[in-house]
């Protein structure tokens, strides 16, 4: 028996073969990772390993005992450079071929690099990995100019570390707000006053058209003309599925591998999970490639389940957050540009959310300092269930209490 392979050591991979152990698959587990380092968190390499209130070894999600015990083997420092869906082996750099019965593709996504004049010679910084990260950081605090490319997730987050710390941060984003395709301009609007109030310099509507290099000085320039000028460049200008290496194998992708509610592909005995897939997802209503430890996390525990033999779909609940500053951004639910906002809560306390509504029905609750509101947002949702925007809208209303009608 060749057992089960598992390409990418991440939430998604080693959730997959937890979740395989747990249902009973007795044979082999090997966990492929180009990454050297056991299986980590991202979520605080752009928040508190970057502040430094975490520390490097709280970063890992399991100890190597903790796979041993499993019986599930860590093959780390290989790379996976082909998949022979005939044969059933993948090839490592290097030549060694790892036969299986299943496969799992769990190879994430990778940071979109900047492709203007100068950007290769520039040295800037995208933050995807733990090396990424230690490189980073002491590079962070010796900075005093700091530019950073997109007001994504990412961006903000490292922004807040750079104020917060002192430094002069300038944010350029080619749109007309922050993170404009997870959130609604309310959240957009709150949460560019509080950048702002902290010193950040946010231009809008600038792309970056070139760089240039002046020794360990940049100079970034924008679209409108504007020279930008920083020590450190970071850029967070979103991520792409690295679904390649499943493309080549004859695996279907589009914009990541399409994989059914099981985490299964075109081919039977090839399973994908996480941030490298795309899937229809229900509280959507439409195929989505999302990037978040949820959805790595329960997807990989779909497919992990279906390896083994005992399928569960998977339907959970979209989730999400951000830190920056004293501010906790939690978003369940998927919402869409058309979507009726509604207010709970007061946004000059910093205490609110959003309750995003298509027709009468609620999509999703974005929260500021609200963590109760997510959890019972997260049941509601769950439920398809719906309180009225008056409802939602009333800090008297017990969300509790909502009921099918
Ligand atoms: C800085 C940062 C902050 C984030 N913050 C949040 C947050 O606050 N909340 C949230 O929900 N999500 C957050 N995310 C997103 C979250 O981390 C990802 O959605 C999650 O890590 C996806 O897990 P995954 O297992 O699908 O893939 P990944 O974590 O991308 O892991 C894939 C692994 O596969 C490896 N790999 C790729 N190709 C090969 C190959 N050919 N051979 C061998 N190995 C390969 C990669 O190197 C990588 O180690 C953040 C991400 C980053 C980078």
């Amino acid at each position: 028996m060749s057992g089960l392979v598992i390409i990418g050591a991440s939430y998604a991979g080693v959730q997959a073969g937890i979740s395989a152990r747990e249902k009973g698959y007795t044979a082999p587990i090997r966990i492929v990772a180009d990454e050297i380092h056991l299986p980590y968190q991202r979520p605080p390499l752009s928040k508190g390993f970057l502040s430094g209130s975490v520390t490097h070894s709280n970063l890992f999600l399991r100890g190597d005992d903790y796979f041993k015990a499993q019986n599930i083997e860590m093959v780390l420092g290989h790379r996976a450079v082909r998949i022979d869906r005939d044969a059933n082996t993948v090839e490592l750099e290097g030549g060694e071929r790892l036969a299986f019965d299943h496969l799992l593709i769990a190879t994430g996504s990778r940071a979109r690099q900047l492709a203007v004049p100068g950007a290769a010679e520039a040295d800037i910084v995208y933050l995807r990995t733990l090396d990424h990260a230690v490189n980073l950081k002491p590079r962070l605090e010796a900075a005093e100019a700091v530019v950073i490319i997109g007001g994504g997730f990412i961006g903000l987050e490292v922004a807040a570390t750079a104020a917060k710390a002192g430094k002069k941060v300038v944010m350029i984003e080619a749109v007309s707000r922050l993170l404009e395709r997870a959130v609604s301009p309310l959240i957009s609007q709150f949460l560019l006053d509080m950048h702002v109030s902290h010193g950040v310099d946010i231009r809008f509507h600038q792309s970056v058209v070139a760089i240039e290099n002046h020794g360990a000085l940049h100079e970034v320039v924008c679209s409108n003309g504007d020279r930008v000028r920083g020590d450190l460049i970071i850029a967070g200008i979103g991520g792409i599925a690295n679904d390649e290496l499943a493309a080549t194998a004859g695996v279907l992708c589009n914009n990541g591998i399409d994989v059914d509610d099981y985490g299964q592909t075109n081919i039977p005995n090839i399973y994908a999970a996480g941030d490298v897939t795309n899937h229809h997802n229900i509280f959507a209503g439409r195929r989505v490639r999302l990037e978040s430890v949820q959805n790595a996390t329960d997807q990989g525990k779909s497919a992990g389940f279906a390896i083994a033999g005992h399928p569960e779909p998977y339907v959970a609940v979209p989730r999400f957050w951000s830190d920056q500053y004293d501010a906790k951004l939690q978003i369940v639910g998927l919402s869409g540009p058309d979507d009726t906002a509604v207010i709970r809560g007061a946004m000059s306390d910093g205490k609110f959310s959003v309750f995003y509504y298509r027709d009468a029905r609620l999509m999703a609750v974005d929260s500021i300092n609200r963590p109760g509101d997510q959890m019972i947002a997260r049941r509601l949702i769950g439920a398809s269930l719906s309180p009225t925007p008056e409802q939602a809208a009333d800090l008297a209303f017990d969300l509790k209490k909502v009921e099918a009608a």
